[in-house]
């Protein structure tokens, strides 16, 4: 069940018993990482659902936080599904590099097939912020690199304490 609500002719928010949902204040990891999660093939809130489940009962990560989730339009590919977004707090004692394998792993639990830049896709999960690092390297930027100029980071986000 979700509460929706209507921004815009093209942008729906979603919010539910799991999403736009404080988990915990504290924990007793290191980093805090915010990770945006994307999506546009089949039933993405419930594979979303799936996935909290996952990393809940997962002890490598802690789940702080989540936002809502945002219906909104293609970018780049345009003659694709709309995609659903949101924006989920995780506490972890990784390093960055060793949290992207882990996302990417999670990517590929879900069925994740890579094809062309910007394809529809099960699942994306983005590394926006890891505490307050900054990282320019070949695999990964941290903040993530266009994370300010997407409405599906940005009105997530805004949720976000
Ligand atoms: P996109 O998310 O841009 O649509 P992909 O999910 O296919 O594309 O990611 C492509 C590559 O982006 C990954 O293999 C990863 O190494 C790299 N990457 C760079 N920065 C980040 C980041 N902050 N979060 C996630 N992946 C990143
Ligand atoms: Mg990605």
């Amino acid at each position: 069940m979700y509460l929706k609500r209507k921004l815009t002719e093209s942008l729906t928010t979603f919010k539910g018993l799991r999403f736009a949902h404080k988990f915990t204040a504290n924990s007793s990891k290191r980093y805090r990482a915010t990770v945006g999660i994307g999506g546009n093939v089949g039933d993405v809130k419930r594979r979303f659902e799936h996935l909290l489940v996952e990393i809940r009962r997962d002890s490598r990560v802690e789940l702080l936080q989540t936002s809502l989730i945002l219906k909104n339009p293609p970018f780049g590919f345009l003659d694709q599904d709309d995609f659903f977004n949101s924006i989920i707090v995780l506490q972890v004692d990784m390093q960055p590099r060793v949290f992207l394998d882990y996302l990417m792993r999670l990517e590929k639990k879900f069925a994740r097939s890579r094809s062309f830049a910007n394809a529809p896709r099960t699942l994306d999960l983005d590394i926006i912020f890891f505490d307050n690092r900054v990282i320019k390297t070949d695999r990964l930027t941290i903040p993530h690199a266009d994370w300010s100029n997407r409405q599906s980071v940005v009105i997530p986000l805004a949720g976000i304490r």
